[in-house]
């Protein structure tokens, strides 16, 4: 019985390994014509100042509703368009969204707002993300100032291929995030090498520190790091009303979460945000 068992472990890994990979074959397949039909999307997050009462940032995160994968998850996207030589079409395209989103933006008077997009380690080795990216903001007349780029600390330490680009684009005055902080293992040094603007505090620390004496001491300590350094902090992940108060009263200013808002389409996002000004006023 126990073999039989085994085998049928076996088989139902295996057929969950085959799935996985035909999944990735079609996405790889499809990506191209995803991409040329806008079957791709992206999604925007806020991110919220003053305890949660108004925005200050939006965060692009993509979304691809496959017809017979469902959606697939960022990572997977990023890894099937490598994969299928469509690396540099992927960014082009989310920066365009991104674009429109700034241009929208000004347009309502609301500059101010900065709008975020990822760049994973692999695209910014891979491609010339700084040309792009402030050759696209340029063309469009864009204050690169309003445009952040999250990356994570493997990209910040992949110093030889991504160096030259993320001064540039500093330089340039396109704001850097590190993102996901937190969970790493040589943070420090990724932020010395990288002057960034900002620290993402990775949601794995943020999510139930209310309830955690750990969590709000590491929060806490990246908080004193931010400050130390001039540098804004973000904590992600901000689920509930009490992880909110805690931040808040340890003096977090820079909040994300399914709390306060969840990723939407960017015509969603911008009436979200036009009922929360008329609210305050
Ligand atoms: P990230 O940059 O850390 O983005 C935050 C992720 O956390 C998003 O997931 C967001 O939907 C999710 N999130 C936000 N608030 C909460 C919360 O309160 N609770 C929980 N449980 N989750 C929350 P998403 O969109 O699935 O993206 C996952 C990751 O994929 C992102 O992590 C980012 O690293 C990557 N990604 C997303 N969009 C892009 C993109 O356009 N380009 C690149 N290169 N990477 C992307
Ligand atoms: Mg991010
Ligand atoms: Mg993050
Ligand atoms: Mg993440």
């Amino acid at each position: 019985a126990a073999k039989a068992a085994g085998r049928n472990r076996f088989r139902a890994f295996d057929e969950g390994l085959l799935r996985c990979l035909a999944m990735r074959r079609d996405c790889e397949r499809d990506l191209s014509r995803a991409l040329a039909e806008g079957a791709l999307a992206v999604w925007f997050q806020p991110i919220f100042g003053q305890a949660g009462r108004n925005v200050v940032g939006l965060e692009a995160l993509v979304r691809w509703h496959h017809p017979v994968h469902g959606w697939i998850p960022p990572g997977d996207l990023i890894a099937a368009a490598s994969a299928a030589g469509l690396t540099e079409s992927l960014l082009r395209f989310i920066l365009e969204q991104v674009c429109t989103m700034m241009l929208t933006l000004r347009e309502r008077g609301l500059g101010d707002v900065r709008v975020a997009m990822n760049v994973s380690p692999r695209e910014m080795a891979q491609i010339p993300v700084d040309e792009i990216v402030l050759g696209r903001l340029r063309a469009l007349g864009l204050s690169l100032p309003m445009l952040e780029i999250e990356i994570t600390e493997e990209t910040a330490l992949d110093i030889e291929a991504t160096q030259g680009k993320l001064s540039a684009l500093s330089q340039a005055g396109i704001r850097l995030a590190l993102d996901d902080f937190g969970v790493g293992y040589s943070a420090l040094a990724s932020l010395r090498a990288l002057r960034a603007d900002r620290i993402k505090i990775d949601r794995s620390l943020v999510t139930g520190l209310a309830a955690s004496d750990d969590k709000r001491g590491l929060v806490q300590a990246v908080l004193g790091l931010g400050r130390a350094l001039g540098l804004d902090v973000v904590a992600e992940g901000v689920e509930t009303a009490e992880d909110l108060a805690t931040l808040e009263a340890l003096g977090c200013r820079f909040m994300q979460g399914y709390h306060l808002g969840r990723p939407a389409p960017a015509d969603a996002t911008l009436r979200m945000m036009a009922d929360l000004r008329a609210s305050a006023a």
